[in-house]
């Protein structure tokens, strides 16, 4: 066995095609309806908001989708990520697990983002799109599609959360570099921004309010698409090669995982390391476990309901079968914005409904202990995001210590912290908390859920 910590794949060994859960799964997800009819959205329902190429993904049962080559090129830039063993964590944490870790941090916004802002940035510019309008939270994928879109000769505008907004300048300050306009969401420029601060003038936001206000500006104007960075299967789908690289590299080390943990907010790093794990679990009857962690203070899969709801506070979107707080819910302005989101992606919600993963929640505290750790030993510094998946691997790290047992444990770093450390400065200040959701407000959500005949 190699004595290696970092294991980097030749360009020539970057995948050629992305990897779909769909093909392997032993009963499809619910359909996706359509919120005024309640039938199943076909195409044309779909087309105003996204091009084609994307809506054929999103419903395709191939196991396999080729990445177009002008994508692949841009990839290069920074895949194949590196995966690396984190001997000194190991150390410091003096457990006989091993633990490897994907770093999807290289990326040119610092995150797994851009894995997907590229291939959507690319097909919107095949089918003639002008203009793309987005949301963002913690501003990663804002950035990240900023970045992707001015390769591709595409406006860009964003609708950011409005805590990020005043919290993460930089982040701003970066979508304005790749040439995007940054409007603080919600905003006065679309119907659903301007009835939120009707009824609560100082609402900080939400993913699902932005999500509102970037649809709402794409339905309007044909020359406009809106793009989503996470939760929708053609985002899970590009994510794919974070898992089929990681696969590859845990080959080169001489090991496999028998746990896969990621950080779960719409649920897209998580399924990009873990679908292909998951895959050869139902294709060759493998055991390896895969773990979602999630914030306490927005519990999608450990506290929400499996039930049909709109992605967005509006009531926009179509309705999809996932794992939901209910669209109004409003967690606590925690700095793993990012992970700030109602739902989860219907694919992960249902590979979780069928038992293939399980979920943990954490507080944000002990997730930034974690990520300190981490940094320490391993000299980098974690995204908010991902310090709860570092929280996880750190967890399943210290059983091991106690029980004995030397397990492979493998997480998604799906991002750095470079731009979050005021979150740092807070959390090393004692000013962060940890404010558990509002059960009153969880329940009021849950009942407002839609009511939907074909359940
Ligand atoms: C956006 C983001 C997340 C959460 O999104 P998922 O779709 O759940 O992956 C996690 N980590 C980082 C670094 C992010 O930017």
């Amino acid at each position: 066995m190699s004595d290696s910590i970092k294991y980097l794949l030749t360009e020539d060994r970057m995948p050629k095609r992305w990897y779909n859960l769909m093909a392997d799964l032993p009963e499809a997800p619910p359909a996706v309806l359509h919120p005024g009819t309640g039938q199943p959205v076909g195409p044309d329902d779909l087309a105003p908001l996204f091009p084609m190429a994307l809506i054929a993904q999103e419903v395709t049962q191939e196991r396999e989708v080729e990445i177009p080559e002008p994508v692949r090129d841009i990839y290069r830039q920074w895949r194949p990520s590196p995966l690396f063993r984190a001997r000194k964590l190991e150390k410091a944490l003096d457990t006989p697990a091993k633990i490897y870790y994907k770093y999807e941090g290289v990326s040119p916004t610092g995150s797994h983002k851009p894995n997907t802002a590229v291939p959507q940035a690319f097909y919107n510019k095949e089918e003639g799109t002008k203009r793309l309008t987005t949301e963002t939270g913690a501003g990663q994928w804002g950035s990240s599609i900023a970045y992707a879109g001015q390769y591709f000769g595409l406006e860009v505008d964003v609708y950011m959360v409005k805590v990020s907004y005043e919290q993460k300048p930089y982040r701003r300050a970066l979508m304005q570099t790749f040439g995007a306009r940054c409007v603080p969401s919600p905003s006065v420029e679309t119907n659903s921004g301007r009835a939120v601060l009707a009824e609560h003038p100082d609402s900080t936001g939400s993913l699902g309010i932005a999500i509102s206000e970037a649809v709402e500006m794409a339905a309007g104007r044909d020359d406009t698409k809106y793009a989503l960075g996470s939760v929708l299967n053609h985002v899970l789908l590009h994510q794919s090669v974070i898992g089929l690289e990681a696969m590859e590299q845990m080959d080169m080390a001489g090991d496999d995982p028998d746990i896969v943990i990621g950080c779960a907010g719409g649920g897209s790093n998580l399924a990009g390391l873990a679908f292909p794990y998951i895959g050869r679990n139902l294709r060759e009857g493998k055991k390896t476990r895969i773990i979602a962690a999630e914030p306490a203070s927005c519990p999608t899969l450990t506290r929400g309901k499996f039930a049909y709801d709109f992605g967005d506070t509006a009531s926009l979107t179509p309705l999809v079968k996932m794992y939901t707080l209910g669209s109004h819910f409003v967690p606590s302005p925690i700095h793993a914005g990012g992970l700030r989101y109602h739902g989860m992606g219907p694919l992960v919600s249902h590979a979780y409904e069928l038992g293939l993963m399980e979920a943990r929640a954490y507080a944000q505290t002990e997730c930034f202990v974690a990520g300190v750790t981490f940094a320490k030993a391993e000299g980098i510094v974690p995204a908010p995001e991902s310090t709860h998946a570092v929280k996880a691997a750190i967890d399943e790290a210290l059983k091991c210590k106690e029980s004995g047992e030397s397990k492979t444990i493998l997480f998604n770093l799906s991002g750095h912290g470079y731009f979050d450390m005021q979150a740092y400065t807070d959390f090393f200040d004692g000013k962060l908390t940890d404010e558990p959701y509002d059960e009153a407000m969880l329940a009021k959500s849950l009942e407002g859920l839609p009511e939907v005949a074909a359940e």
